[in-house]
């Protein structure tokens, strides 16, 4: 008896120092990252992220869904979101359109081209827009290894931080092609949650400048997300009318991540909204086609 009792007292004290030890390196590691850096470094982002924790990647908060094509609210307050960027010439003429306008966008933007720009990439997020990833060569994920997705999301991700000093946290698969399993992956391994749409132009078609107002006045509805790209001249032409029409309409335009934090906040306290979707190795679902209600 005398031995389970010495014993208990050993598992005791043992479970006792695990604790205490798990805080301890935690602030030790990142006091000893901070030293191996060189001192001529202090501009390297990871120095800056090392000073400063909130730029840590950001997790999803909890009720982050696994994916979104639309949020439930009833204001109408929505997301216009630009792929493909960001562009040499179009990205910047957009983005006196929404300083214009105060309005502010999601930007999914391709890895290699946030490389080549970069200061238009800070200029994005000076000037308080929202940046997603968009793969850094802007390939179709599904047909790619896990490997080689996780290579695309990474590459892309610290491209944006190294000139940007923020990490997505919203990813949008190119051409929409996607499928349950890799929306996992990026869910729990980059703590992304996949951005869809519910309304699309089809600007990448060049229907006219007209065509590309009118589809996204007449599919706008509480909560959408809209698809464009700020890569076709078209499409830029297209946003002035596009704006003042909805504006006038009473819309408001936020963030994707400002909206999917809209739907959370309308959620009764202790409603986890957690992916209903069971794990698997499915084919692209068709793109969805969701009638806008408004
Ligand atoms: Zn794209």
């Amino acid at each position: 008896m005398y031995l389970s009792i010495w014993f208990g007292i050993m598992l005791a004290a043992q479970s006792g120092c695990t604790t205490q030890k798990a805080a301890k390196p935690e602030k030790l590691a990142l006091e000893e990252a901070r030293k191996a850096l060189p001192l001529e470094e202090k501009e390297n982002p990871l120095v800056k992220r090392l000073n400063n924790p909130s730029s840590m990647p950001v997790v999803p908060p909890a009720g982050a869904r696994l994916s979104y094509s639309s949020v439930k609210i009833e204001q109408k307050t929505l997301a216009m979101t630009f792929d493909d960027g960001p562009h040499p010439s179009l990205t910047p003429k957009l983005l006196d359109l929404l300083k214009e306008r105060n309005i502010k966008c999601t930007f999914f933007l391709i890895g290699q081209q946030v490389k080549m720009y970069p200061d238009i990439v800070r200029r994005i997020i000076a000037e308080g827009h929202e940046i997603g990833n968009h793969t850094w060569t802007h390939c179709s994920l599904t047909s790619r290894s896990d490997d080689q997705i996780r290579t695309e999301l990474k590459k892309s991700e610290d491209a944006v931080f190294e000139v940007a000093g923020v990490r997505p946290h919203l990813v949008r698969p190119p051409y929409g092609a996607i499928n349950t399993r890799i929306k996992n992956l990026m869910f729990t391994e980059f703590g992304y949650s996949t951005i869809m749409w519910s309304v699309d132009p089809q600007d990448w078609r060049r229907p006219g400048v007209a065509a590309v107002t009118s589809r996204l006045v007449n599919g706008a509805h509480p909560g959408a997300i809209m698809l464009s790209h700020d890569i076709h001249p078209p499409t830029i032409t297209a946003m002035p009318a596009m704006f003042d029409q909805l504006l006038a309409k009473g819309y408001q335009f936020v963030t994707v991540s400002q909206l999917l934090n809209m739907e959370k906040a309308s959620m009764p306290v202790g409603v986890i909204v957690r992916p209903a979707e069971p794990v698997g190795d499915k084919d692209p679902k068709p793109l969805p086609e969701k009638k806008p209600s408004a």
